[in-house]
């Protein structure tokens, strides 16, 4: 009996690391979904700023457009003062080429101001550009090395299916049924250790006659409080 429970706890030492190696390449999916949210929220950053950016210069130029019109108004104002008959028409036509330069001098002024915010736009776009491909090549890497390390840990689960078989074969029908069971139902190891008289399982005391026949290793023992399969570990003395 003792072979077979010491072959269980073995078992019991490959389910774990499986499950361990699950839990990590589950964590894989996960971990890339974040570095690709990363960079998308650069991209989508990016765009926007963009879109600005073009909103600013199509302002920029309809202001242009504004001053070549009001240049224009003002050119053909000026070629008709010459041709006016009366004072009064002459000074409505100085007056109101003086409010077109006036307005002229106000877009002008418009366009300063845009053309700054246009220069800031187009730098936080240069400067985020910059950072996006460093990130890039940074997730690339860790993409890389996400992959390589998800590869060798599909590598380690095959190894560990193959022992898996190898040591199941080992171990009597019946007990092996028994240990699925539990492992079926009941989160975490099926088979634990009693150290002392404390269940590794649930860290309950077992009634110390219980331990004693443990001892001898003669039969299989359940936990009274967990259910799960139990074995007598010798407590290391260091
Ligand atoms: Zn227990």
């Amino acid at each position: 009996m003792k072979e077979q429970i010491e072959t269980l706890v073995k078992l019991q030492k490959i389910e774990t690391e499986t499950n361990h190696i699950n839990t990590i390449l589950n964590e894989v999916s996960n971990k890339i979904n974040s570095l690709d949210t990363r960079l998308s929220s650069y991209e989508i950053s990016i765009s926007q700023a963009e879109e600005s950016l073009n909103i600013l210069k199509k302002k920029y130029r309809d202001l242009e457009t504004d001053i070549d019109m009001n240049n224009q108004t003002i050119n053909k104002g000026k070629d008709r003062l010459n041709g006016v008959k009366t004072n009064k028409e002459y000074q409505a036509l100085l007056k109101g080429i003086d409010e077109l330069n006036k307005k002229n001098f106000n877009i002008e002024e418009e366009m300063l101001t845009l053309m700054d915010q246009i220069e800031q736009t187009q730098n936080d776009i240069d400067k985020q550009k910059d950072e996006y491909e460093n990130l890039k090549q940074e997730v690339h890497k860790e993409k890389q090395s996400i992959i390589q390390g998800s590869r060798q840990a599909q590598k380690k689960l095959s190894e560990l299916d193959n022992a898996r078989g190898k040591i199941s074969a080992m171990i009597a029908p019946d007990l092996l049924k028994k240990f699925q069971m539990i492992k079926d139902q009941i989160p975490g190891p099926a088979i634990v250790p009693i150290k002392g008289i404390v269940c590794e399982g649930c860290n309950m005391n077992i009634p110390p006659q219980m331990r004693n026949d443990l001892k001898k290793f003669e039969s299989l023992k359940f936990c009274p409080f967990c259910y799960r399969l139990i074995y007598w570990e010798e407590q290391k003395t260091d």
